[in-house]
């Protein structure tokens, strides 16, 4: 039996850097140096400066690579890092066709960043295929998938798109942060680059920020390398070894938290005082079939509404459980606020037009108690029917 043939839970454990070669030490060894004494002066050894390659960095790069079914992983200090990086694989006058909800930074990157070196971008429902298709223009060289999408998950038809690309010879970009490689793996159904915000489910425990990319092809494998030691937005080893950490519980950690997503998704969509509830895994997300084609499972991550701006301050302010915050995909739950927070950098009227309204929260599910998290969520909502002036009725 090889690696190859190991299931996915098993791979996260037993993957090509399950020993240290050295030591027979089962954890990798964290290699703080920065540089390395070359024998030779002819003929350097593998590693000469840590920028290039570190070994503790390399093992995750390896690990992610082998995770996500591509040949070549990068790691970058953040989730943005790997994703700059990758769109610098794009030169002036390349056009690229993006998902319209696609997450505040890179939306921030795309619109004040690539636009002053001359990139252009068309921002496009990626659920709606001839509107992706009306975008492409003669110069378009990448296309940008977020699936599901933040915070709205909406789910793109990654092959549908990846064959688009193919046809007019451009790259397909996946953001698989929501998912991860145990449930959604995008190479498969060709996409060029897989990216991550490794801040998220991949470390899992709200205390490191890094970033990831992985590749399927030798040539493209040489110019994200290439990029990222000429950019230089590489990984720090502690870092590097808390995701390789996070990592080893991955498929536990994301299939406790999807079980409980699944059912505080139902307890909320039969709640009458939520409007609308957000999540692939419900028969009537209108994407709910093609989730279930491309991805083996719906995640952690949901998002509803409330009737308006001022029952949902009432029901964040009493909502004792989840933390408050930016982010996603810990141990803990998470509540977020779109508006403010992962879309603040999207101007009101942009937000406003893609759906991400005022009343609108986003809720990531951790290891608590789901019984525990239903009871929190009904006595905040008691809470909005006890003022009045607020709450007309169901
Ligand atoms: C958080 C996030 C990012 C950015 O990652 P950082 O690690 O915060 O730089 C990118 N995409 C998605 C979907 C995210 O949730």
């Amino acid at each position: 039996m090889t690696n190859d043939t190991f299931t996915f839970e098993t791979k996260l454990l037993h993957n090509s850097h399950k020993i240290d070669p050295v030591t027979g030490a089962v954890s990798v060894p964290i290699q703080h140096a920065s540089t390395y004494h070359q024998f030779n002066i002819d003929s350097f050894g593998k590693y000469d400066y840590s920028r290039s390659l570190n070994p503790t960095r390399e093992a995750l790069e390896d690990v992610i690579a082998e995770l996500e079914g591509g040949i070549k992983g990068f790691a970058f200090s953040s989730g943005m890092a790997a994703i700059s990086t990758a769109f610098l694989l794009l030169s002036a006058g390349d056009h690229v066709v993006i998902t319209e909800d696609v997450y505040g930074g890179t939306f921030r990157m795309v619109t004040e960043v690539l636009t002053r070196f001359g990139i252009e971008h068309t921002f496009v429902d990626m659920t709606n295929l001839e509107e992706v298709k009306l975008a492409i223009q003669d110069n378009t060289k990448a296309f940008y998938i977020e699936t599901p999408s933040n915070p709205l998950l909406k789910v793109t038809d990654i092959q549908a798109i990846s064959q688009l690309a193919k046809e007019i010879g451009a790259l397909t970009y996946v953001d698989n942060t929501f998912l991860t490689p145990a449930l959604q793996k995008p190479l498969q159904f060709g996409a060029d680059i897989v990216l991550h915000s490794a801040t998220k489910f991949l470390s899992g425990h709200s205390d490191v920020v890094a970033g990831l990319a992985v590749v399927k092809d030798e040539k493209l494998a040489k110019k994200l390398g290439f990029l990222q030691n000429s950019f230089g937005a590489v990984l720090g080893v502690q870092d590097a070894w808390l995701v390789l950490r996070g990592l080893k519980t991955l498929h536990v950690r994301l299939e406790q938290s999807q079980k409980s997503a699944i059912e505080l998704a139902e307890f909320l969509q039969d709640h009458p005082l939520v409007q609308k509830v957000h999540y692939p895994h419900l028969a009537c997300h209108p994407q709910h079939q093609l989730q279930q084609k491309q991805a083996a499972g719906p995640g952690a991550v949901l998002s509803f509404e409330l009737k308006d701006e001022e029952l949902l301050r009432t029901f964040v302010s009493n909502v004792k459980i989840p933390v408050f915050a930016v982010s996603l995909g810990a141990v803990e739950s998470i509540l977020s606020y779109p508006a403010k927070m992962s879309h603040a950098a999207m101007p009101e009227e942009e937000r406003e037009k893609r759906g991400i309204r005022n009343s609108l929260l986003r809720f990531s599910v951790g290891l608590e108690n789901v019984e525990d998290l239903k009871k929190d969520f009904s006595q905040a909502f008691e809470k909005i029917k006890g003022h009045s002036f607020a709450y007309k009725g169901a």
